[in-house]
């Protein structure tokens, strides 16, 4: 684990955050910044930077996140829809290089984003 990630240290209990869901390979959590009324994310809790560092052994990691993703949407009444969103590097905005899923929901939202 890196020991300057900022979600390893989340998962490892090192900072305190609002978790929703948690199981040996994911930990589901509140962003701190919310973008829209719903807006949780889904950290595999094996530090991988991006999804393009992901390899073909997380292949199975891979889909649990987004079933995961969907499954807590529902939980959180999403019934209206809602958008799963993987930034990954510099042009998409990734600020936390470990890989993570937004589910975002309880607004409208626009196409294409910003
Ligand atoms: P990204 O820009 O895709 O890398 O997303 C990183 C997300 O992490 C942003 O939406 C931030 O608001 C969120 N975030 C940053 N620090 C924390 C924290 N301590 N607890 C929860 N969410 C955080
Ligand atoms: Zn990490």
């Amino acid at each position: 684990m890196p020991l300057d990630c900022l979600f390893c240290r989340i998962i490892a209990g090192e900072i305190p955050a609002t978790i929703v869901y948690r199981d040996n390979e994911l930990t589901a959590i509140r962003d701190i910044n919310p973008a829209a009324p719903t807006h949780l994310l889904v950290l595999p809790n094996r530090h991988i930077d991006s999804i393009s560092d992901a390899q073909a052994r997380d292949q199975a990691l891979l889909g649990a996140l987004l079933l995961a993703g969907a499954r807590l949407a529902q939980q959180a009444g999403l019934d209206g829809g809602y958008r799963l969103v993987i930034n990954t590097g510099a042009d998409a905005g990734q600020s936390v290089h470990h890989l993570h899923l937004h589910i975002l929901g309880g607004r409208a939202m626009r196409w294409p984003p910003g």
